[in-house]
């Protein structure tokens, strides 16, 4: 029977490419999207046009924080801030950044992952291209797994999986990963900013123009 994965997926570049990868390793993929009160919630419609394209299993939930108002990912009063190339991968924690995200965001998916029997985690963090964010390290998900498979059933009876096909990856090779796999970018949503098109100036837009610019791939997200 094939193996069943637990997809987190935000209907941005990366996490689309992990879907797709997972489908194309043989996993039987549920997709877990997760509103937060991001700006950028449209990305949520990019998720559920792309799973349903694709036909799999969809689960979406809301997390009411109030105290995520401290990012300014979420915070309506602050603005996105709009860095250099450089500066984004300089390592520097920015305003961007959710507190616990992806803390939260395995354990959401650990509780789905053990309801339905999966038999793994599929998650699209990445450590080159990234804008420093503490829970998107190989440290942080490796111990995540840890704690997975010790603080579930299913983990506990049989193991399972935290898997990060991304993590080692440039946004280059993101990208050409994707194009191989047949990923939908057209589709895809990274711009921080909700909006009727991708501001081109956030730091996601930037690292996400410099991937497709460098495997030499055209964005049909910005061009249509
Ligand atoms: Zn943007």
């Amino acid at each position: 029977m094939a193996k069943k994965a637990i997809v987190l997926f935000s209907g941005g570049l990366d996490s689309t490419t992990c879907l797709y990868w997972a489908l194309a390793q043989g996993y039987t993929c549920e997709t877990l999207t997760i509103a937060y009160g991001q700006k950028h919630e449209r990305e949520v419609h990019a998720a559920r046009e792309i799973a349903q394209r694709l036909g799999v299993k969809q689960h979406f939930v809301t997390l009411n924080l109030p105290w995520l108002a401290s990012s300014s990912l979420v915070n309506k009063e602050q603005q996105i801030p709009e860095h250099d190339l450089n500066e984004i991968t300089s390592g520097k924690i920015p305003s961007t950044y959710v507190p616990g995200r992806n803390l939260m965001f395995l354990s959401v998916a650990a509780s789905l992952l053990d309801a339905v029997g999966a038999d793994a985690i599929v998650a699209g963090p990445n450590a080159i291209d990234f804008s420093g964010y503490p829970d998107c390290t190989p440290n942080f998900f490796k111990a995540a797994g840890q704690a997975i498979n010790l603080g579930t059933e299913h983990g506990v009876t049989q193991g399972v999986e935290v898997l990060a096909p991304l993590m080692d990856l440039t946004k280059t090779d993101i990208v050409k990963l994707g194009a191989k796999l047949g990923v939908p970018f057209e589709l895809t949503w990274s711009c921080y900013n909700g909006g009727e098109k991708p501001c081109g100036k956030c730091d996601s837009c930037k690292l996400r123009a410099r991937g497709f610019a460098e495997a030499g791939v055209k964005d049909g997200a910005v061009e249509k």
